[in-house]
């Protein structure tokens, strides 16, 4: 039988680890991951998703992919008024209905999780931060601060800003590429995000979603977070805010938009993805105005580097289904061995 040959996949979020079960009948792989966790921008503490929570109905990758995983899903609760909130008035509204959106239940680590198990354990190496690939006598090498793997393919499934500017290449990549790549934003780099857990989901009996928008902040945007046993609500921080508080001007925040009812808070969970070197950087910094279209086709070392990751997607490019749709994507273009 012919020797499988090597293959490299840097990160070990959704796409990495998804791209990693696709491929290891045909590869001997071994995924690179800079941090001591799993699941890159999926972030689940205590059951509240800190990075992503929704899913919708058209993302039949994603729901396939849970099902197949044997996870459940639920709606997002969106029953009730919302309010709105200005220096000036706080009152209540009938939002338009938004589009249906899942969640699963126990968060979205437990896709990352169930990923996990279908991998050999020595499959994934945590705390190995690429920092350069080289390309000599047709093989490839992948250096960490404490190693250097050969490899035959390497797979990069960074967001292309990061990829182009944490990671050397040796030959380097083509300048128009390279600005390509520093040109396309990463999704939600520009996010902070709070889940606030409370003893009781006491906005439902007032008759409220639990949907807010703020222009007084610190959270711009709530959403209901609940679990199947926690009540919670989430916020997205204003861009302008300061988060040195954070905290506490949430506490406030909550106060002044539901009255007492809220300082039965059981504790407050907060992630700012702008200080994530892993997740985003500097250019991510000034947010977006729009989603953007995301259409990217890299590859270098004649193809024996490729990119995938959530940005390089064709098809809800940013999302969930973004990731996976990059991955099943390169697994054609990956030479049959
Ligand atoms: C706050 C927030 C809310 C979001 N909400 C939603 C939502 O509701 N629905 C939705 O569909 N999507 C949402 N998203 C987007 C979603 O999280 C992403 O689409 C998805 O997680 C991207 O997966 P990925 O594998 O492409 O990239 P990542 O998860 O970024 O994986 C890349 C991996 O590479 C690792 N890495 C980085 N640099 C190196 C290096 N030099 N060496 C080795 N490893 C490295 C990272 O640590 C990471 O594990 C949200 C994101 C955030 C942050």
């Amino acid at each position: 039988m012919k020797k499988k040959q090597d293959l490299i996949i840097i990160g070990a979020g959704i796409s990495g680890l998804y791209a990693a079960t696709l491929l290891q009948e045909k590869y001997n792989i071994i995924i690179l991951e800079a941090r001591e966790r799993l699941g890159g921008r999926i972030l689940t503490q205590k059951g509240h998703d800190l990075g992503p929570s929704w899913i919708w109905p058209h993302q039949k990758n994603i729901l396939s992919l849970i099902d197949d995983l044997g996870l459940e899903i639920f709606s997002q609760y969106t029953h009730g008024q919302a309010l709105y909130d200005t220096p000036s008035l706080l009152q209540r509204f009938d939002a338009p209905p938004p589009a249906p959106s899942f969640r699963v239940t126990g968060g979205l680590i437990q896709i990352i999780n169930a990923l996990e198990t279908k991998l050999e354990k020595e499959t994934i190496h945590l705390n190995q931060e690429v920092l350069s690939i080289t390309e000599e006598d047709s093989s490839i090498y992948v250096k960490t601060p404490d190693q250097t793997y050969k490899t035959d393919y390497v797979l990069s499934t960074l967001a292309p800003r990061l990829a182009a500017e944490h990671i050397s290449y040796e030959p380097a990549l083509e300048a128009k590429i390279k600005k390509e790549m520093l040109n396309t934003p990463t999704w939600m780099g520009h996010t902070a995000k709070c889940v606030i857990e409370f003893k009781n989901s006491f906005w439902k009996d007032q008759g409220l979603s639990g949907f807010v928008y703020s222009q007084v902040g610190p959270l711009a945007e709530i959403h209901d977070a609940s679990t199947n046993d926690k009540a919670a609500l989430f916020g997205f921080v204003q861009a302008q805010a300061s988060t040195d508080n954070i905290i506490e001007d949430v506490k406030e925040q909550m106060k002044r938009l539901f009255g007492s009812n809220a300082e039965e808070i059981i504790h407050i969970y907060f992630t700012d993805w702008r200080e994530e070197r892993f997740s985003s950087n500097a250019l991510d910094y000034k947010g977006l105005s729009a989603h953007p279209e995301y259409s990217l086709n890299l590859s270098h070392f004649n193809n024996k580097l490729l990119f995938i990751g959530t940005e390089t997607a064709f098809t809800d490019g940013g999302y969930l289904e973004g990731a996976l749709t990059s991955a099943k994507e390169v697994v054609d273009k990956l030479s049959p061995v």
